[in-house]
């Protein structure tokens, strides 16, 4: 089953061009926000795509969930349908008629196109992020729930009733989601008059895996605190060949950056920056100027609790956690805006 989804999902959801993934230890074939050296080019699926609005529902928690899925196949259907995850408007390809959707048992959303005049029938997932999946439509909106309220596996599991192998393959789903939108749309901190703090660390492997093949892997970080947003990518090296590239392409010009004195830092000036460090060896704020690295650390303790909560998270999966990171900083602050956008952003990413 895992094998039968996995086939399908790597081929409709990545549609690369050009990929280039630094550090090679990513999910195989999926470009990540986090890992990527930008060079990235998306074909869309269609070239008219239209991009579906949803109009959130006021308010989305367990009694909203538990009444929609009460009320059936048709309730169910009606609610993906309106957050464009399933197609409503439907022509016949060869005659050119309506679809009618009528009724069908046993079909994962209860219903089925038929054309009225040549009888040919359609399954209301074709082409949608949800096609060929074997799971009744209710586990799929269920599944979007938990994840969106960052329920643990273990816990969606149970609610859902679904094995955990396939908690933790839609879960890896909704986490391409996230890295397909971070590609889509690209991060700018910082600005004239405003202060990013820069930093790198090391992120390090889930106790789980200790004594297995541990590796390091640096990763490197800008956090604007008047945005209240970062930014996480993974780096082969932490040279100025590396990093200074990077802080071009996501930090703003004329933008103050503050920085330990650690060198690769040292041509910022030289890029159109106010470079401004503190040397951590005396202290963490520069009693004079104020200068510190408080809010990036802070960054990184936060991403490493998320990443703590992931027990056995496969080092493989690391850079899909960071894009769900960042994605979650800017678009899921809370559980309600993270169900609201996951499905904008499946419907962007599979327009129907
Ligand atoms: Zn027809």
């Amino acid at each position: 089953m895992l094998t039968a989804l996995d086939a399908l999902h790597s081929r409709q959801v990545y549609d690369v061009c050009a990929l280039s993934v630094q550090g090679g230890n990513s999910t195989p074939e999926v470009p990540r926000a986090c890992d990527a050296d930008q060079t990235f080019l998306y074909k869309p699926r269609s070239e008219n795509a239209k991009h579906s609005t949803i109009k959130p529902a006021s308010k989305m928690d367990i009694f909203e969930l538990s009444e929609i899925v009460a009320g059936g196949d048709e309730a169910v259907t009606t609610e993906m349908q309106r957050n464009g995850l399933l197609r409503t408007d439907v022509h016949c390809q060869p005659c050119g008629r309506q679809l009618t959707q009528i009724r069908k048992k046993g079909s994962t959303t209860g219903f089925v196109f038929r054309c009225p005049g040549c009888r040919r029938k359609e399954a209301l997932t074709t082409g949608s992020f949800f096609a060929g999946s074997h799971l009744a439509m209710k586990k799929h909106l269920a599944l979007l729930y938990f994840w969106s309220c960052e329920t643990s596996v273990a816990e969606a599991t149970g609610h859902v009733g679904v094995s955990s192998a396939t908690v933790v393959q839609w879960y890896l789903y909704f986490r391409d989601i996230c890295s397909w939108k971070l590609l889509q749309a690209p991060i700018v901190l910082g600005g004239v008059g405003t202060v990013v703090q820069i930093d790198e660390s090391v992120m390090v492997r889930s106790k789980y895996h200790r004594g297995r093949h541990r590796r390091q892997r640096w990763v490197f970080g800008v956090y604007d605190p008047q945005q209240r947003q970062g930014y996480i990518q993974l780096v082969p090296r932490r040279d100025a060949t590396t990093l200074l590239p990077i802080i071009q392409r996501v930090v703003a010009p004329g933008t103050t950056v503050w920085s330990d004195e650690w060198r690769a830092y040292a041509g910022l000036a030289g890029l159109g920056y106010v470079h401004q460090t503190v040397n951590h060896s005396q202290n963490f704020t520069d009693p004079v100027s104020g200068v510190c690295t408080n809010h990036v650390e802070a960054y990184w303790c936060a991403v490493k609790r998320r990443f703590k909560r992931m027990v056995g998270t496969a080092s493989g999966m690391v850079p899909s956690y960071l894009d769900e990171h960042m994605w979650r900083e800017r678009w899921g602050r809370t559980s309600k805006m993270a169900y609201v956008n996951l499905q904008k952003h499946i419907s962007e990413r599979y327009p129907l």
